[in-house]
Parts: C-alpha cells; sequence; structure tokens
C-alpha cells in the first residue's frame, strides 16, 4: 500500500463512518461477546507476503465492528461519555495524515503553538482566571500523576529527583473517599505508598470538607508526618460528588499545600456558568484537569491540565539533553517537560476544529439538554414499582436500585443483555446501584426517554422469570 492507494482507501473509510453512524442506533450498544471470541477469528501468526486490502478491508468489516461497544452510540449511558464530534474526527485525520511528533517546539511549532492557544480558549471557556496557563495529556491520569509528582517534589525540595525516596520524610497526601482511583495509582507510582492518601470522610453530600481536611492535616503533623498536598474531587465518578472546594482551598493554604482538582469529567459542565456554583472556589487552585476528550467533543485522547504556575512541574519532569535543545531559543515552550511522556500527539487540533464547528453556545446547549434530560429520566424512573432513586442527579449523573442488591444485578444483566441502551454500576454505601449518566453527544431527547421505557419493559420480565436463587 502506498499514497496513492491510501487516498482511495481513505475515502472509502470517510464513506464506511458515514454509514456507521447513520446506522449507529440500530446496533447493541454493548458488544453481545463471550471473551476470545474476536481472537479466534484472526490467524495466530502475522504473514510473510502483503496481503490485498480488499481482503484486510474484509475482515476488517466482518470482525470489528460487530466486536465493539459502540461509545458514540446514542444511547450509551454507561461509565462517562467518550464523545468524538464529527470535527474532531476530521482534525484527527488530518492530524494522521501529518503524523508529526509534537516533543518540542522545533518538532510541530503550530502544535506547540495551537495547543498554547487553545488552553487559553478553555480556561476562558470555563471561567478560570487567565493566571492558568496549561498544557494537553493523553489522559487524566498522567495529569494527576504529573501533579503528585510535582506536589511530592516540592514537599522535597526537589532532592527526590536526585536522592530517591528512601530515608526522606513520610509524605501524605490527602483526598476523599469518592476520588477517582486515578489519584491512587498516581500516589503508587509516585512511590508515596498508598497508605499515605488519607481518604478524609465525607459530609452527608459526599463532599470532603474543609474543618474534615484539617483535622486529618493536623492529626498528622501531630504524628510528626510531612503533609505535601491536596487533591480534591469535582465530579467523583461513581456519583458525581464535589468537594467543598472554596473550604479545602483555604485550608490547604493556610498549611502550606498545593492542591490538585480533579474535575475530569465535569469540567466540560463549566463551560455553562449556571453550573461553576458547584466548583466555587476553584481559582484557588494550583493544578486542574479535566477532558474534553469525555463530555466535550474533542475525541480520545485529550486531557487538559491547568497550571497557575507551570514552573514547578517544569522543573519536576523537564529534562534538556543536548539532542533536544533547540538552538539559541531556550525561551521556547516545550510540553514534553511539562509531562511525563517525551513523544506527544498534536491534540489541540481537534479542539481547535470543535470550538470553532459547534462554537460554545452549541456545545453549552448540548450539555444543558444532558442535564435536564437526566433529571426527567430520573423522575420517570422513581414513578415505576419498586424503583428507588439511590442518589440525585448531580449533572447529568445519578443512581437508582431496586430494594435489593441482586435484585438490582439482574436488573442490570437484563438491561444490558437486551443492549438497546447499556448503564453501568456503582456502590452506594455498600449498596449495589445502577448509574446513569447522559452526555452522549448526538443523543436526543427520545434516547433518553428510552431508559425508564427500557427499564419498565425488563421489570415486567423479570416479575414473570423467578430470580436466581440467592
Ligand atoms: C475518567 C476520570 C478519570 C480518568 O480519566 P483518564 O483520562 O481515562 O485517565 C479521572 N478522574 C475522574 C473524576 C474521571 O471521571
Amino acid at each position: 500500500m502506498d499514497h496513492e492507494d491510501l487516498r482511495i482507501w481513505s475515502k472509502r473509510a470517510a464513506d464506511w463512518a458515514a454509514e456507521y453512524h447513520a446506522t449507529l442506533r440500530d446496533r447493541p450498544v454493548r458488544a453481545p461477546l463471550v471473551p476470545g471470541a474476536v481472537a479466534r477469528q484472526l490467524p495466530p501468526a502475522p504473514p510473510d507476503a502483503p496481503e490485498p486490502m480488499e481482503t484486510i478491508w474484509g475482515d476488517f468489516e466482518r470482525i470489528v465492528p460487530d466486536g465493539m461497544t459502540h461509545w458514540q452510540h446514542p444511547r450509551f449511558f454507561a461509565y462517562f461519555p467518550a464523545n468524538a464530534a464529527p470535527a474532531s474526527m476530521l482534525a484527527e485525520q488530518l492530524v494522521n495524515a501529518m503524523a508529526s511528533n509534537a516533543l518540542i517546539w522545533q518538532t510541530s511549532p503550530a502544535a506547540t503553538e495551537v495547543e498554547q492557544v487553545m488552553v487559553d480558549w478553555l480556561r476562558q471557556a470555563v471561567g478560570l482566571p487567565d493566571d492558568f496557563v496549561g498544557t494537553i495529556h493523553d489522559s487524566a491520569t498522567n495529569a494527576t500523576l504529573s501533579a503528585v509528582l510535582t506536589m511530592r517534589e516540592q514537599a522535597l525540595g526537589y532532592q527526590g529527583l536526585e536522592a530517591g525516596l528512601s530515608g526522606g520524610p513520610v509524605l501524605r497526601f490527602y483526598a476523599s473517599a469518592e476520588t477517582h482511583s486515578s489519584v491512587d495509582k498516581a500516589i503508587r507510582v509516585a512511590g508515596i505508598g498508598q497508605r499515605n492518601l488519607v481518604k478524609v470522610a465525607t459530609d452527608g453530600d459526599r463532599a470532603m470538607t474543609g474543618a474534615a481536611l484539617q483535622a486529618a492535616i493536623a492529626a498528622d503533623r501531630a504524628a510528626g508526618l510531612h503533609p505535601a498536598g491536596v487533591i480534591l474531587c469535582a465530579g467523583g465518578t461513581s456519583v458525581g460528588a464535589f468537594d467543598r472546594i472554596a473550604d479545602c482551598v483555604a485550608v490547604a493554604k493556610a498549611e502550606g499545600l498545593p492542591v490538585h482538582v480533579d474535575a475530569a469529567w465535569a469540567g466540560s459542565a463549566m463551560i455553562c456558568p449556571e453550573f461553576r456554583d458547584l466548583w466555587a472556589g476553584v481559582e484557588g487552585a494550583d493544578s486542574i484537569v479535566f477532558n474534553p476528550h469525555k463530555w466535550l467533543g474533542a475525541q480520545f485522547d485529550c486531557s487538559v491540565q491547568f497550571l497557575k504556575d507551570p514552573g514547578a512541574q517544569v522543573r519536576t519532569l523537564g529534562l534538556r539533553p543536548t539532542y533536544l535543545e533547540t538552538a539559541g531559543r531556550e525561551e521556547i515552550v516545550n510540553f514534553n517537560e511539562w509531562t511525563v511522556p517525551l513523544g506527544r500527539r498534536f491534540r489541540a487540533l481537534k479542539l481547535w476544529f470543535v470550538l470553532r464547528a459547534y462554537g460554545l453556545d452549541n456545545l453549552r446547549g448540548r450539555i444543558r439538554n444532558h442535564v435536564a434530560w437526566a433529571r426527567a429520566a430520573r423522575d420517570q424512573l422513581a414513578a415505576l414499582p419498586g424503583i428507588e432513586i439511590v442518589t440525585e442527579p448531580r449533572l447529568s449523573l445519578f443512581s437508582f436500585a431496586l430494594k435489593d442488591d441482586a435484585a438490582t444485578e439482574d436488573l442490570l444483566n437484563r438491561i444490558n443483555d437486551d443492549s438497546r441502551i447499556y448503564l453501568t454500576q456503582t456502590r452506594v454505601d455498600g449498596r449495589f446501584a445502577i448509574r446513569v449518566q447522559v452526555g452522549s453527544f448526538d443523543c436526543r431527547e427520545e434516547d433518553v426517554m428510552f431508559i425508564a421505557k427500557t427499564v419498565q419493559e425488563m421489570l415486567a420480565s423479570c416479575s414473570s422469570v423467578p430470580l436466581p436463587s440467592r
């Protein structure tokens, strides 16, 4: 295959994509497969001779689409969304065609400079003050890891990088039990140790309060441990919890501790001013992560980290060996020095396309619809016999259950085996609950109203078929 062939096959891929999206509603949302079903269809060894593209294409069509869970399906209500607006897909095609590596300014000046401007557009869009700059990571996991490594080095006076961690003080970090597992992972990978991530008890609203944070820090200081940083939850993955950001930031500042805020999902909603109360006080944070690749429409991967002062993070993660210097330009931004990996994709182009092709008004309208439709779906579900709302909508996320866990689990399995909608589960104070999040870029009101309709049908099928014995 050469570039002339690519011209032809790219057109075919574009037609395939249009057809795929036009028929998504007719596909099962979740792949109805057993593990191994796809692998069994592939030859066990690679070919020695080239194969015709027509054959490869045929195998793709035969094996892959039916083996996928369709994240762009308008009735995907599981996990969180991973939206890909058409304008984002187009930008990614162009990025693919250039296939550059934006590791330093010199290797892709446009990628670096579009990234700087797009981070600033998003800063304005979510209402952050102009003393924040930022960068784009592949994932919130890596953004949070970068923030934790930075806070660790700030606490160690940048000695950990050279001397390692053994023999140093026991560093302590604080987060609520509602924070995402990526925070635990960052703490583990950064050599802090899981037991030094203090999970501060939350209030009745699943929020870490300033008082609870203060008490946890005081207890550690009294025990001779070294508080090093605070990670706040702005839109938890389980049920959408928000810590009391302003109060916790005030406590952290008084204690001289840096603050990282994880708004991976909810950050997108902050383009709507009416939701910003949820993270009031966020401008006091040192680092904030949010994923345009979740709810905004710039497809995976695109995770923005805002930083009040990038200096500490660049001092922690940046290395500039001779082969990465740009002669005579020491002042330029080399974004690899802000992140863990060296190589980096041109992720900002899809933001540029999405923000221009839809405009903030259209994107705000979509998010407002999702929030309103989620509330309506909550009311419809609450009216069904036996259904209890376990957590009320936070933005567009809520959860429901039947009285007993086994019955709820059985209901969820029936819903997903039916596969016209896709929902996932969580535990709320030990209780098994079904999560609903509304956020698919192209979902319509009738798609969301389909949730209660499906649940009602599955409840009817539950009562006609006995539940498995427990
Ligand atoms: C999704 C999510 C993450 C992890 O995001 P990745 O980009 O997949 O690493 C972290 N925190 C929260 C609150 C999330 O919703």
